[in-house]
């Protein structure tokens, strides 16, 4: 379960940023390519924050989908997983979207 080790820097990041103030909410920002699973991350977020600042903070998670370019045939086309390839058939394309893994806003006081 790789969410744990993501979920951990999320809430050292978070912990480390509110200061001391407790945080109420943390929002975050998951692409289709970074195969979290978000069941996985919040029950991982509800064990890291005990006995921390983050402890009973909301976790919204806020799902990317995956996008990309096929250089072959010019198409853009929405990627569900982390499998590259065009409908074309091609796996020469180039991700735009979906790697996201990012803390958006978080909430404290
Ligand atoms: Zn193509």
């Amino acid at each position: 379960m790789h969410e744990l080790g993501i979920t951990q820097s999320v809430v050292d990041a978070v912990c480390e940023r509110a200061d001391g103030r407790p945080v109420r909410s943390v929002r975050v920002q998951v692409g289709a390519l970074t195969a979290v699973v978000p069941e996985a991350m919040r029950f991982c977020f509800d064990l890291v924050t005990a006995g921390t600042v983050a402890e009973g903070a909301r976790l919204d998670i806020e799902h990317r989908t995956g996008g990309a370019h096929c250089r072959s045939c010019g198409t853009d086309f929405t990627l569900a997983d982390a499998i590259l390839l065009c409908p074309c058939g091609s796996a020469d394309v180039a991700v735009t979207a979906g790697r996201e893994l990012q803390i958006v806003s978080m909430e404290v006081g």
